[in-house]
């Protein structure tokens, strides 16, 4: 199989996608006579969203020698445990999807099956309450979590709600100062190989000739390399994922930050709340198929707590992803890459683990067509499995007041999702299929948040002495109800770590 050997890599863009992808590779590249540069336009800006993430960025980021707490403060952040969701299942309904566990699995049965027995037995404590990062989130508290694996207070992660552009700064910062090259102008044309249709070079602003032997990608929605210089074809997800439109407007912060995103149902779609230290990002995500956009804004600024400090961005955007990430001698990450709606905060996400099939396809500074297959094969599969998980939040939905609601109880679903469901509801089993950054406990939630059970348990747990399951849960619920009363509240944690952080600076 033919090698090519990388010696210069441009990435094109400079939005989260590029700058993060430049920090990595300059450190992966750095004992290496590989070359980077990013290219990006001032002019053309950045989407300047995405401020809500999942904890695969905190192990990103530290990755790069960078600790919580130092990106904590440089970015604005607040801690995130979960997303509340609510007015999903029905109008006035709430639950958390927390970054944690469930209880204990105990004899290789998973909790939820005690639990199931224990309502048998006519205990009516909600499975919410043996999660200590729903017990921490509900109650607006935070503390580090234990390093040891056997305490029952390291069975929580966490991530942050960030300054989107804060944080790409940090990354460029760190890219620069690991020897990549930046460049400021507008790529004006993308240059493809005769024959073999390999990107060779961008043609700048003045004329100017960037060439490479690799590109990746990071130009935001446009796709300007992947799409179209290479005519790479897009897959459209808009059967399963009828929300095709966004709005975003920052507010003042009012009252407390909560450790916790908000994604609050509206009549055709959603609307998140992302506080900051400073401010909160606000954003409705709906299908032009059942609103109008006029009525979408007037619904989004009816639901902001704070003043409101410009007027609403406004997006537009298909569900889906490229057939092939990787076409050629180009790699899409970001946007770029395609888009599943930030529902679970997934699109940085995806970006960091295109980034980390990089570094593995690059052990040397060479690819081949098996490294490129390998690399759409996994991709192709965490996009499903993530967009899997979102579809599952509106087709579970038993909400009878619109007809945007009703579209999504009745459509039909990708196999692989039916397949995960019909597991599930047969057998209470949690499948969990290769490539899936959501573990079982993540699925526990939505289904759990939809009053959606099993129709029957593992029948191991009959054998269970009834007395002395009701005590060890009743323990388990004591113990985390004991533990977030001692915890700081979520305020008083950032105060501390900005107040440490600045008497070492
Ligand atoms: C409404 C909305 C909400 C979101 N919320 C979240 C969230 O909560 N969590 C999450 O993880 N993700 C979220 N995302 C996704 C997230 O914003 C993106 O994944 C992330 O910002 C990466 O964007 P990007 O770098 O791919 O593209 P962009 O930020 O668009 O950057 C594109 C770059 O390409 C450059 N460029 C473009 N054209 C040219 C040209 N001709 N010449 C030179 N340079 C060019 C631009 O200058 C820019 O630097 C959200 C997205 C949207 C739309």
């Amino acid at each position: 199989m033919y090698n090519h050997q990388i010696n210069h890599i441009v990435i094109a863009g400079g939005g989260t996608a590029g700058w993060m992808a430049a920090a990595k590779l300059s450190q992966h590249f750095s004992q290496t006579a590989v070359k980077i540069t990013v290219v990006e336009s001032s002019e053309v800006g950045t989407v300047g969203v995405g401020e809500a993430t999942i904890p695969t960025l905190r192990r990103f980021y530290q990755s790069l020698g960078m600790s919580d707490i130092d990106v904590l403060r440089k970015t604005n952040a607040t801690v995130k445990l979960g997303i509340e969701f609510k007015d999903w299942y029905q109008p006035g309904s709430s639950f958390i999807h927390p970054f944690g566990l469930f209880g204990h699995e105990a004899n290789g049965i998973r909790f939820h099956h005690y639990w199931m027995k224990l309502r048998e037995l006519g205990d009516k404590s909600a499975l919410e309450e043996y999660s200590l990062g729903i017990a921490m989130a509900r109650a607006n508290k935070f503390t580090l979590p234990l390093e040891n694996p056997e305490s029952p207070l390291s069975i929580f992660d966490w991530a942050l709600h960030f300054d989107a552009s804060l944080f790409g700064r940090l990354m460029r910062d760190y890219a620069i100062n690991h020897g990549v090259k930046h460049i400021d102008a507008k790529i004006n044309h993308v240059n493809l190989h005769e024959e073999n249709g390999f990107i060779t070079s961008l043609t700048l602003d003045e004329g100017q000739q960037l060439k490479a032997d690799f590109f990746i990608d990071c130009t935001g929605f446009r796709g300007l390399l992947i799409g179209e210089a290479l005519k790479t074809q897009y897959v459209n997800w808009s059967q399963w994922l009828p929300c095709n439109r966004a709005m975003a407007v920052q507010s003042e912060l009012v009252g407390e930050a909560l450790a916790r995103t908000i994604a609050k149902a509206h009549s055709a779609g959603w609307q998140w709340k992302i506080p900051l230290q400073h401010r909160q990002g606000n954003g409705h995500v709906y299908s032009s198929e059942f609103i109008s956009d006029e009525k979408a804004e007037e619904t989004l600024l009816q639901h902001v707590d704070g003043k409101v400090l410009h007027s609403p961005r406004k997006f537009r955007f298909t569900p889906g992803r490229r057939t092939c990430a990787w076409n050629k001698n180009c790699v899409a990450l970001g946007l770029a890459a395609g888009f599943l709606e930030p529902l679970e905060s997934t699109s940085i996400a995806l970006i960091e683990t295109g980034i980390e099939k990089i570094c593995n396809a690059f052990s040397r500074p060479f690819f081949n067509q098996e490294l490129v297959n390998n690399f759409n094969q996994l991709t192709a599969a965490e996009w499903e499995r993530i967009r899997d998980f979102i579809i599952a939040h509106y087709k579970l939905n038993q909400r009878d007041d619109s007809n945007f609601w009703r579209y999504c109880r009745a459509m039909s679903i990708p196999d692989s999702l039916q397949h995960k469901i019909t597991a599930y509801c047969e057998r209470g089993d949690l499948l969990h299929y290769p490539y899936e950054i959501f573990h079982p406990d993540s699925w526990l939630a939505i289904y759990s948040g939809f009053n959606f059970y099993p129709e029957r348990f593992n029948k191991k747990v009959e054998r269970v002495n009834p007395k002395y399951l009701q005590q060890s849960l009743a323990v388990m619920r004591q113990s985390i109800a004991d533990a977030v009363a001692s915890f700081p509240s979520h305020k008083e944690f950032i105060l501390q770590n900005q107040a440490q952080y600045n008497a070492f600076e």
